[in-house]
């Protein structure tokens, strides 16, 4: 195969052939494409796109770069939800012992926080012991036992997405259709589901800043995923404020122990409920009762130990995280929240060390923000619109500006 010719073919507008696309994959997974011609194609797709067909085959082809999962025979349907991301999104970790709630099981492989988005393993880690390195057959094994796992991408799910993700991180790509739906698509796939939902963000803590965007992104993974026997469904859901009252990673799981005992935000209930409507088959009724009544919560709990967690601290997480300086940001002027922006807030999140500006960085469990009003909630002159939860006074310092334009009262 000669590979400038295809990168040539792209670049003038021409659809790649299935064999093309398949080699391209095969190749550049075992290193015999290099990167600079690999991130060269990347830049092509970008701007010339890709037709229906070969994004279908540009999943297909990243998925089968490594294993895809295989289950006993007869065993229960497998469902799961992909989310596109956003801030204080803590949805999976109270969706997945939810849905299992019921006769399914839920392989949850999730990933880690990059950017503003945060990631559901980084928050799972923050309670102590728990552990997202299962190896397949254990994971099968609890799948059996309890119905669900949360773990991460192993080195031999989808390794192509793992090096093509690299590259378009630092190439300017990421936001390429084709590339996005072939990358999240492919290791979805490779969960080897029944039922797929997704959680299209759009706003201003999203990828896609439009709803147009937004739901032409769904389409295209719906089809892919519809085209693959996995039945894809999805919601659009604006991402311009925090998802509930919590951004930061023992915070978030705090938020989450709440809404598993009863209680929590709504907001963030309804889309919980909304999301586990869409990909089970339990009525919404039930779906409410099981959050209300415990029965969520003790899936919950047997999931933290299966995966070596210590379910005795998850009552008492913020004092196992606890921050140095816990401080309120005060309204400036009485009135209604008009704005409290995710994407300011997620940045300054990172800022604070929740989150992280490269792979390698490390995380800070403990830092965040708690207690934000959301928006059209009234508050008085000197009131509390969240507490800042910080390292050291410098940190706050450096992200005062990003509050100050995050928040409107209007
Ligand atoms: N998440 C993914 O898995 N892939 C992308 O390309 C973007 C977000």
């Amino acid at each position: 195969m000669h590979v400038p010719s295809l990168i040539e073919k792209k670049r003038d507008g021409h659809p790649l052939t299935t064999k093309e696309i398949k080699s391209l994959v095969e190749e550049f997974t075992v290193g015999e494409i290099p990167d600079y011609q690999m991130s060269a194609l990347a830049m092509a797709v970008f701007f010339q796109g890709m037709s229906p067909t070969e994004t279908y085959q540009l999943t297909d082809a990243m998925m089968h770069s490594g294993r895809v999962l295989k289950y006993p025979e007869g065993s229960p349907p497998k469902i799961d939800k992909h989310s596109t991301g956003g801030v204080g999104d803590k949805v999976s970790i109270v969706l997945a012992p939810l849905l299992a709630c019921d006769e399914v099981w839920v392989p949850k492989i999730s990933g880690r926080g990059l950017g503003i988005t945060g990631g559901t393993l980084d928050k799972l880690e923050s309670i102590p012991g728990f552990n997202v390195h299962l190896d397949e057959k254990r994971a099968l094994k609890q799948l059996e036992k309890i119905g669900v796992f949360m773990i991460g991408q192993t080195e031999d799910i989808c390794p192509a997405d793992k090096k093509l993700y690299a590259l378009r991180d630092v190439t300017g790509t990421v936001p390429s259709q084709p590339l996005l739906v072939a990358s999240i698509m492919s290791k979805k796939l490779a969960e080897n589901l029944d039922r797929l939902v997704l959680d299209v963000k759009f706003g201003s803590g999203a990828f896609m800043k439009t709803k147009e965007d937004a739901q032409k992104l769904a389409e295209a993974m719906k089809s892919v995923g519809d085209s693959m026997k996995v039945k894809t469904s999805y919601l659009l859901n604006p991402m311009d404020e925090p998802l509930g009252r919590a951004v930061g990673n023992a915070l978030e799981i705090a938020e989450c122990v709440e809404i598993l005992q009863g209680g929590g935000p709504p907001d963030l209930i309804k889309l919980i409920v909304d999301l586990a409507e869409k990909v089970s088959e339990t009525p919404r009724a039930q779906l409410e009762k099981c959050l209300k009544d415990g029965t969520a919560w003790k899936k919950f709990v047997s999931l933290v130990y299966a995966q070596d967690g210590d379910a005795t601290l998850l009552e008492k997480l913020l004092e196992q995280h606890r921050a140095t300086i816990i401080e309120p940001w005060k309204a400036k002027a009485a009135g209604k929240v008009k704005r409290i922006d995710a994407e300011l807030i997620g940045r300054a999140s990172v800022q604070l060390g929740a989150g992280r500006q490269r792979t390698t960085d490390p995380i800070d469990f403990a830092v965040g923000f708690s207690k934000i009003k959301k928006v059209g909630e009234k508050v008085d002159l000197d009131e509390p619109l969240f507490m800042i939860h910080a390292r050291n006074e410098r940190s706050i310092v450096n992200i005062t500006p990003l509050l100050e334009k995050a928040i409107e009262i209007g």
